[in-house]
């Protein structure tokens, strides 16, 4: 386990888009020097389904980005939602301790 207690935001926060709670994802595989970021998991939450119209319309392309806070730091920002195969592995909620 990594020593959290500098970590600004460490308690599940609520998307200040769609007032869901946040959920957290697994990103060891990404490059955000974090085992896991906040993200708002809602397929109804305002900011996803802007992206997908905005996507679509401005790329024609089928992809959006969903809300999210970096725990350390407590940054807000978007992640992009990529293809299926990526959701499928990592765009989830998932335990980002679950294989050590
Ligand atoms: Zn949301």
């Amino acid at each position: 386990m990594m020593d959290t207690k500098d970590w600004k935001v460490t308690e599940a926060p609520t998307c200040p888009h769609c007032k869901a709670e946040m959920e957290q994802m697994d990103s060891r595989h990404l490059d955000w020097d974090s085992p896991y970021l906040w993200v708002c998991y809602n397929n109804e939450c305002t900011l996803f389904k802007k992206g997908w119209k905005h996507m679509m319309e401005g790329y024609g392309q089928l992809v959006s980005y969903r809300f999210m806070i970096h725990p350390q730091n407590g940054d807000a920002g978007v992640i992009p939602a990529f293809s299926h195969d990526y959701l499928a592995r990592y765009g989830k909620p998932g335990n980002p301790y679950a294989d050590e």
